[in-house]
């Protein structure tokens, strides 16, 4: 039997168009800066691919592009003013950073109520705590494909592969909330394959080129591969090694198309949660529970 496919860049267009639907009805324009320092070659396509995603769904876009050569003051003096600036309800600052400026401090210095990468420390006490208001986007995604494809997340065995705090541990916390039994697995963790022989859901996030092989997937699990690289010569590769994983496993998410656009997705909906939190009007579509 051939796993079932979880198709990301369908659940992604179905999400924008939601989105796009609801700021069309909200009667404002949310308001999203992007700010990018340097011009490393992958960033500036995420960054192109943000905006060109926010202002298809009618958000007010802005990217900033900065120098390589920013000091983090002028970063953080950057920052100070987004977070005072009435038209803007999103602000994400593109990882990785030049080595001059602290991520952390960068991350620390946006307001709470607009980090839509859900990285700042009250947004993560919020997620560990079981009452989310921002959520990292790729976790978001994770969470609502599981959803989209009907998977039973209570009670189950989880396992993440990966401990970062911008998938992993978000993740984990997000499985846990919503009452799976969770592993966490790490580059420490020993006997990696048979973690995954018991997981019912597992996830891949640990930035190695086909990790979980086929015969580490048992047949009733579901598989969602978060790994992104680049072939040398061309295409894309996960962290699962696809082929083996597809006759195995119950369902899979494939790269590309499964996770990647369900990132972009999250996060204008995440922009679109944080201006009607501003406007003090109740967002929907995030789970919260006590
Ligand atoms: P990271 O390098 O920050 O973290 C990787 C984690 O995996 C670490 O916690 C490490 O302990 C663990 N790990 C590494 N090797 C391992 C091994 N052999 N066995 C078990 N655990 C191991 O990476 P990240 O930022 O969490 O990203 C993970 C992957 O997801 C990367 O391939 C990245 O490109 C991809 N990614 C995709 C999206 C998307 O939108 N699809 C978004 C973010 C990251």
């Amino acid at each position: 039997m051939s796993a079932r496919i979880i198709d990301g860049r369908a659940l992604a267009a179905a999400l924008n168009a939601e989105t796009a639907r609801r700021i069309a009805a909200s009667g404002f324009r949310p308001g999203l800066a992007v700010i990018l320092v340097g011009d490393d070659p992958a960033s500036t396509v995420y960054v192109r691919g943000k905006d060109r995603a926010a202002r298809a769904a009618g958000i007010a876009a802005e990217s900033i592009l900065l120098p390589a050569d920013t000091s983090e003051a002028a970063l953080l003096a950057r920052i100070a003013a987004l977070n005072a600036d009435p038209m803007i309800d999103g602000i994400l600052v593109q990882l990785p950073l030049p080595p001059q400026i602290r991520p952390r401090a960068a991350i620390e210095a946006i307001d709470p109520a607009k980090d839509v990468d859900g990285l700042s420390p009250v947004n993560v006490g919020r997620l560990f705590a079981g009452r989310p208001f921002l959520i990292p986007c790729t976790p978001l995604g994770v969470m609502k494909l599981l959803a989209a494809a009907d998977v039973s997340i209570s009670g189950a065995r989880a396992l993440v592969i990966g401990r970062s705090s911008l998938v992993g541990r978000p993740l984990a916390a997000l499985l846990l909330t919503a009452d799976a039994t969770v592993t966490i697995a790490h580059s420490r963790t020993r006997d990696l394959a048979a973690e995954c022989r018991r997981a019912e859901i597992l996830v891949a996030a640990a930035g190695q080129p086909e990790l979980v092989r086929g015969d580490w997937i048992g047949s009733e699990s579901v598989v969602i591969d978060v790994g992104i690289h680049r072939l040398p010569g061309g295409g894309l590769r996960g962290d699962v090694a696809f082929a083996e994983a597809l006759p195995v496993a119950a369902a899979i998410t494939p790269v590309p198309g499964g996770v990647g656009p369900m990132t972009i997705a999250c996060l204008l909906e995440n922009t679109l949660t944080a201006a009607l939190a501003r406007r003090d009007q109740p967002a929907r579509g995030q789970p919260g529970r006590g």
